[in-house]
């Protein structure tokens, strides 16, 4: 597999390989590096909304466990969401059939 990117970077001619990118100083811009090293990162100040579940209006369908992307949804007997991890996609939101999950603006 090649080390070279498939299409150069604003402002660079030809192709750089993706180690060569420096991200050092880059703030305030979620990126990757590698695959899979999301449960190794805090990814959940990404958020711009944080899901909150209602333990009180939750069936326990699990249907937000089974459709969250970053499996930020842990099930003990009833969903919990581990704020470390979750990006805040809202997709938990979407899929729950009772509208047991609400949106909150993050705060500072
Ligand atoms: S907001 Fe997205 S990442 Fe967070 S728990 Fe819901 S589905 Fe998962
Ligand atoms: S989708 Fe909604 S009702 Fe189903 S387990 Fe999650 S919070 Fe509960």
């Amino acid at each position: 597999m090649s080390k070279k990117t498939s299409r150069p970077l604003k402002g660079v001619t030809g192709l750089v390989a993706e180690s060569e990118i420096p991200y050092h100083g880059v703030r305030g811009i979620p990126h990757i590096r590698e695959p899979g090293n999301a449960v190794r990162r805090k990814t959940g100040n990404w958020r711009i909304f944080k899901p909150v579940i209602d333990l009180e209006k939750c069936i326990r369908c699990r249907q937000c466990f089974i459709f969250c992307p970053d499996s930020a949804v842990i099930w003990k007997n009833h969903p919990e969401i581990d704020y470390w991890i979750c990006k805040g996609c809202l997709v938990c939101v979407r899929v729950c059939p009772v509208k047991a999950i609400k949106s909150e603006r993050e705060q500072e």
